[in-house]
This record gives structure tokens, C-alpha cells and sequence, in this order.
């Protein structure tokens, strides 16, 4: 991918997209699919927002049941089956085991009707249904859950995107595939117009601090929770649309082997111990937050009520060796409901022509589960206002990099990293992030095998990763191979052992100076 905001001020694209999370890159890859004139903007790093902080679950959401939101919940249970036939790279199928407590807010039998109505929502499916459990086999499948007062409980398959940040990718470079221009550290700073009509905006390059004017016939505002300010470029009196909530995760060393279904006893709420990236991602919480989605962290309280409550279940679970501690900021279209978590999840796609603002659109709400079709209703939103009937590709369009299911893959990615003298974890590590592309990845080390070396001994990946990112996935910085492009970031010591690796191959890649590299490990050290 090429990173040139001075060539993009010279096209006139059909679609500007502001906003690189999961539904910004989708609608970009959904537009260039049809052939449109595509460009996108993100002010940080792609997934840099929301998508980066959920729990990573492509689910139908059982607890939405709850709310009586069926067609969302079956919206969600039918964008499962596709993703995990176009992007069976990224996402999995996950078994969860829901145990029953005496004095839980869920009894028995609200369980079972749950998952036949879940089942039923999802007839069809490719996952497994779901069994009944008594208490010996729950804790058969999860020894670590309290026996005391265990009623039974219920075994079901949803799923898993365990690496959204690379969901977020594939869809970037399949948009690009397809002609898309894009730019990470591009923050769109006003809009343009020509009377009222919208015809692009005033981009501010935040790696050189130069300005520049893109155009665009419709321009899409996917910005997650920062919509309602985007919006406001267009309307600065404009009422937001958005309730924001905040939701905290931790990841704790491992402690189940199922994902896990719990409910708080404080406040009857559902949250989640999934199993991921070796260890346990606890969460999450969900209150209302006020301040920018910039400055979002988690609090000593949020952090003590997730240990509280897990640690009523899962009574042996070392949660006292917290190694992340992680919040987002959910973006929720306003309604009256009064409680944060019965807020519907359901998006809005509004036209500001009739707001006095023709060109553009914006996207609010929406999960990471539905961003394909929601996309595809933005676009078609976009493509109507352009006058363009093509309809959207993506319901069978493999994503990029899943264009071959990883267990066809393993085999020849297997027998090229052997020849490079890679390991078997690091073959798996390969298809595991990149699908059909690790062979991408593996041509770098087999035209320079010095690349075939591994960062640092204790992780799978190697130097040509470090390549590949900055060629072909516009790494601009250590943080973002880190955290974005591979899950280093997230290891027990944040990747500190492998950044100074990175960093220095990224400032010969990217022709950084002394202070620049300096500028690059310090934003890269939480610490
Ligand atoms: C705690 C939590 C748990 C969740 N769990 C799940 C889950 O398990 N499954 C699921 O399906 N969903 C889940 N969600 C919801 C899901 O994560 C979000 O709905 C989704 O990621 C939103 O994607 P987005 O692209 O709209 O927003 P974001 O990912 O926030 O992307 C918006 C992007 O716009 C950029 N931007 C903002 N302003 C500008 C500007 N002026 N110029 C350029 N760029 C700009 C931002 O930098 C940001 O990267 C969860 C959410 C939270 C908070």
C-alpha cells in the first residue's frame, strides 16, 4: 500500500471514507468492490479506536435476547457464517460454557429457551448446537468454576476473531487491491464545500504536517465514536446522535478452557473470560462516558469490579498478575432506555441532506460482528446519491488473505518455512495472521533470508513481518507492527523485547534520523 496524500489531492474520488476502525475500512472495501473511486482517512492507525478494545466475539449476542432484539441478534448469527467462510484465517468457531448459580439472575430454564431461540435464529449454521449441562459435566469442561451452588448450565459454539486489527487490514487491502487510496496518521480537520453541497475535506498529514484538500462526490463519515464531532464539521450546532459508553477488559494468565459466560452479582450484567492469545480476556463493563475517546483508560474501580466478580466463579484464577488492562469507547445510537447495557446495539445510516449538508453521510453505531453489512447499506446509501446500481460483492467475496482455508494452506506454508529453517509455530503464527498471504510474507525471506530471522527468541515472528508491514501494510511506526500488524504488543512484556528489533529496521526501512527512532522506542514503552 502507498501512503501519498500529495498525488490523493490530485484525483476527485466517487467516496472519501474518514475513519479506518472496522466499519470505516469495510465500507471502503465494499465500495471498491463495486468500482468506485474510493479514498480513506484515519487519524491514527487503522483499528486504532474501538476495534482494537472489544472482546473480539463474532457472535449474534446472546444477552441481546434479552432486550427482544431478535432481528439484531439474527443479523449477527447470519454475518458469523460469512465471516467465517470468507475470513476463516481471522475468525473461529469458540465454545462457551454458561454455568448456572443459584441466586443468578438466569435460571435454568431461561437458559435452555435462550439457546433453542438462538439456535433456531441460527438454522443453518455451520458451528455446532447447543447441549444442556448438568453441574458435574460444567465442571467437567471448566474445573476452575465454584461447585458450590452450581445448578448446571449450557454448552454453545459462537465466534472468535481473535486479531480484529487484521480483519480491519484484509479489508484495507482488498479495497486497495482494487484501486482504493488510503492514509493512516490523516486526520480530516474540516470539511469542503461548495455552497451547501459536501465535496470532500481538509486533511492534516500528521506525519509531516502538511495539509491537503481531498475531493470527493460523497464523503462517508465512519469515525466510531468520535461520529458526532465529525458530523459537527459539517453543523457545529448539530445534536449529537451518539450515547457513548465505556467497557474495560484485562488479560490475566490463563484460567479456563472454554470461553465463559458470567453474570455480576452487583449489578446482574453479562460479561465475559475468553480464551485468547495463550491467556484469558476478561470483560467487559459498560458505562456512560463523557470525556474524548482519546483519553479513555481504566479505572482502579472498573479493573476491581471485573476481579470481583470473576473471582466469586473462579475462586483459583490469578488475577492478580494483570498484563493489560484495555478500554474502549462503544458508540451507540441514542434512544430512551435508561440502563448503558440496554442501549440498543442497532446502527443508523443518515443522510445530512436533509440536515443542509448533501454529500455527506454518516455511520453510526454498529459492532464489529455486522460491519460487512453495514457497510454494504452505507454504500448503497453512497452509491444511490452517485447514481450507481451496482450492488454489493461481499456476502461471497473471500477477504483478503482468505481466499484458502488455513488447514489447505498449512501444508505448503509448512514446507516453505521449513526451508527457510522456520519452526512449526512459526508456520502456524504465519497463516494464523496473514491467510493465503503468509506466502507473501515467506517470498521477502526467500529473496534475503537474513529476514528469516526471528525478532527476539521468544516469539514466533520474523524480520521479514517487520518488511511486509511497512511495504504492504503502511506500518508507520513500531507501535503500530507492535499492537496493529501483529499481536506482539500484547505479550506479558508489551513486545519491549522485541522493539528494539522493529524499531531499527523500521528507521532503515522508513529513513528515520536519530531523534525520529528516539521519538518511535519512546512511543512504543508504555512504561
Ligand atoms: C468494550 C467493548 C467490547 C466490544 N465487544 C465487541 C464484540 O465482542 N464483538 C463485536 O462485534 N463488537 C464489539 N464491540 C463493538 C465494536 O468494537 C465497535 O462497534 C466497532 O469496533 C466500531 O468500529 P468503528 O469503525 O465504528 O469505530 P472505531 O474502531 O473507533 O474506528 C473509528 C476510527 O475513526 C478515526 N477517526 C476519528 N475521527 C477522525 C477524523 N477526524 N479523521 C480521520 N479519522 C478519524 C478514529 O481514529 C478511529 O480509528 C465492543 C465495543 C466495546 C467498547
Amino acid at each position: 500500500m502507498t501512503r501519498d496524500l500529495a498525488a490523493m489531492e490530485h484525483r476527485e474520488y466517487d467516496l472519501l471514507v474518514i475513519g479506518g476502525g472496522i466499519l470505516g475500512c469495510a465500507v471502503a472495501r465494499d465500495a471498491a468492490g463495486r468500482g468506485l473511486r474510493v479514498a480513506l482517512v484515519e487519524k491514527e492507525d487503522f483499528a486504532y479506536g474501538t476495534t482494537s478494545r472489544s472482546t473480539r466475539l463474532i457472535h449474534g449476542g446472546l444477552r441481546y435476547l434479552e432486550l427482544y432484539d431478535f432481528g439484531l441478534v439474527h443479523e449477527g448469527l447470519h454475518e458469523r457464517e460469512v465471516l467465517l467462510r470468507t475470513a476463516p484465517h481471522l475468525v473461529r468457531g469458540l465454545p462457551f460454557v454458561t454455568p448456572v448459580y443459584a441466586g443468578d439472575r438466569w435460571r435454568p430454564g431461561m437458559v435452555r429457551a435462550g439457546m433453542v431461540l438462538y439456535d433456531l435464529l441460527s438454522l443453518g449454521k455451520s458451528l455446532p448446537s447447543h447441549r444442556m449441562l448438568s453441574p458435574a459435566q460444567v465442571r467437567e469442561l471448566e474445573p476452575g468454576l465454584r461447585s458450590e451452588g452450581l445448578l448446571g448450565g449450557a454448552l454453545y459454539y459462537d465466534g472468535q476473531v481473535e486479531f480484529p486489527e487484521r480483519l480491519c487490514l484484509a479489508s484495507i487491502l482488498g479495497a486497495t487491491r482494487r484501486g482504493a487510496d488510503v492514509a493512516n496518521y490523516a486526520a480530516a480537520r474540516s470539511l469542503l464545500r461548495e455552497g451547501r453541497q459536501v465535496v470532500g475535506a481538509v486533511v492534516e498529514d500528521r506525519l509531516s504536517g502538511k495539509e491537503h484538500r481531498l475531493r470527493a462526490r460523497v464523503v462517508l463519515n465512519a469515525a466510531g465514536p468520535w461520529a458526532d464531532e465529525v458530523a459537527r464539521l459539517a453543523d457545529p450546532r448539530a445534536r449529537p446522535v451518539l450515547r457513548r459508553t465505556k467497557g474495560i477488559h484485562l488479560v490475566v494468565p490463563a484460567f479456563t478452557r472454554h470461553a465463559v459466560v458470567l453474570l455480576a452479582r452487583r449489578d446482574g450484567r453479562v460479561f465475559f473470560a475468553v480464551p485468547w492469545a495463550g491467556r484469558t480476556l476478561v470483560g467487559t463493563t459498560d458505562t456512560d462516558y463523557e470525556c474524548s475517546p482519546d483519553l479513555v483508560r481504566a479505572e482502579p474501580e472498573e479493573v476491581a469490579y471485573l476481579v470481583e466478580e470473576t473471582r466469586r466463579v473462579f475462586p483459583q484464577a490469578n488475577l492478580g498478575q494483570i498484563q493489560h488492562a484495555m478500554a474502549g469507547v462503544r458508540a451507540l445510537v441514542r434512544s430512551r432506555r435508561a440502563a448503558e447495557s440496554a442501549v440498543s446495539r442497532k446502527h443508523r445510516v443518515l443522510d445530512h441532506a436533509g440536515d443542509g449538508a448533501p454529500g455527506l453521510i454518516s455511520l453510526f453505531g454498529g459492532k464489529i460482528t455486522g460491519a460487512r453489512a453495514i457497510a454494504a447499506e452505507a454504500v448503497d446509501v453512497a452509491a444511490h446519491r452517485l447514481g450507481v446500481r451496482r450492488a454489493s460483492t461481499t456476502t461471497r467475496e473471500p477477504y483478503f488473505g482468505g481466499e484458502v482455508p488455513p488447514e489447505r494452506l498449512r501444508p505448503e506454508v509448512s514446507a516453505r518455512a521449513a526451508a527457510l529453517g522456520l519452526e512449526s509455530d512459526q508456520a502456524e503464527a504465519l497463516v494464523a495472521l496473514y491467510g493465503t498471504a503468509a506466502g507473501e510474507v515467506l517470498a521477502l525471506a526467500e529473496a534475503e533470508p537474513e529476514l528469516a530471522r526471528r525478532l527476539t527468541p521468544d516469539r514466533p515472528e520474523i524480520l521479514a513481518q517487520v518488511h511486509y508491514a511497512v511495504h504492504t501494510e503502511m506500518a508507520r511506526t513500531s507501535a503500530d507492527f507492535l499492537w496493529r500488524r501483529t499481536g506482539i504488543g500484547y505479550a506479558p512484556d508489551h513486545g519491549l523485547s522485541a522493539l528494539p528489533a522493529v524499531s531499527q529496521a523500521m528507521g532503515r526501512l522508513l529513513g528515520w534520523s536519530v531523534e525520529e527512532q528516539q521519538r518511535d522506542l519512546r512511543r512504543a514503552d508504555p512504561s
